[in-house]
């Protein structure tokens, strides 16, 4: 049995004391394949890093999130498009939309990612989608820019089952995480009406851990939490819930 955690950010600083301990944690549920969201260009390093610690482990995406977004976007892209231009990358991401933490600018955050999706049909990989109060917006350019090229992942999946059905009509799969534990988190609901060949694991660590850690720093061996909910709600073993899910990885990410 693999696990595939489709959406960590490993590199980041929360995990700088005792990184190598927590990937053993993880490496000894199986959870062996790790794809890595880039946010901008102040972390490029240190996503190198950990593709060199843990080349057989790591997959790395390349793009600007929504929330780094900002005055200088248009050097963070320049940076994307070079490093695209100079070394292999496994997908776009996490690009997309988010007005919970910064309504202002939504006009270049839509310029962006309306870029970035130009740039991912352009390399022929798929997108990682980060949508935070903005399905709307979202969807609005997926409209205008879908197609048989554009494909990829609903990351931290948190909508209503008509928007589940609308992101897979996109070519996206959705990525579920810790929110799938969560009392409130709704998604537990529905998801046994979406087929579980559009599904895949994520954790989205160090944030959005799952019960019972929520609230603390998430970690890639936590994503066992998920796939016992999953297993719940879908009512098959684990073992059927990591094979799909990972061959669903695997086909979108080609690797
Ligand atoms: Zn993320």
């Amino acid at each position: 049995m693999i696990i595939t955690d489709t959406h960590t950010h490993l590199y980041s600083e929360a995990f700088d004391d005792d990184r190598d301990k927590m990937m053993q944690r993880a490496f000894k549920s199986n959870i062996l394949r790790f794809f890595i969201p880039a946010i901008d260009s102040t972390y490029t390093k240190a996503m190198f890093k950990l593709e060199e610690d843990y080349p057989d482990n790591v997959f790395l995406m390349m793009g600007l999130h929504p929330t780094s977004v900002k005055e200088n976007y248009k050097e963070e892209l320049e940076h994307v498009e070079k490093l695209l231009s100079k070394r292999p990358f496994i997908a776009i991401g996490e690009i997309g939309i988010d007005l919970y933490w910064d309504k202002t600018t939504l006009n270049i955050q839509q310029e962006a990612f309306r870029h970035q999706i130009k740039l991912a049909k352009k390399y022929h990989l798929p997108i990682v989608i980060h949508c935070r109060d903005s399905f709307d917006e979202i969807f609005e350019i997926l409209e205008q820019e879908k197609g048989e090229e554009l494909f990829g992942i609903f990351h931290c999946f948190t909508g209503t089952l008509q928007q589940a059905q609308r992101a897979i009509s996109y070519n996206m799969k959705l990525g579920i995480g810790g929110v799938v534990t969560f009392k409130n988190g709704k998604i537990d609901q529905f998801l046994n009406q979406i087929d579980l060949k559009y599904i895949v694991l994520e954790t989205d660590s160090p944030y959005l851990a799952p019960t019972p850690y929520r609230g603390k720093r998430n970690e890639s061996s936590y994503i066992i939490n998920v796939l016992e909910k999953l297993s719940n709600i879908y009512g098959v073993t684990k073992e059927e819930i990591a094979e799909i899910t990972t061959a669903n990885s695997k086909a979108i990410f080609k690797v």
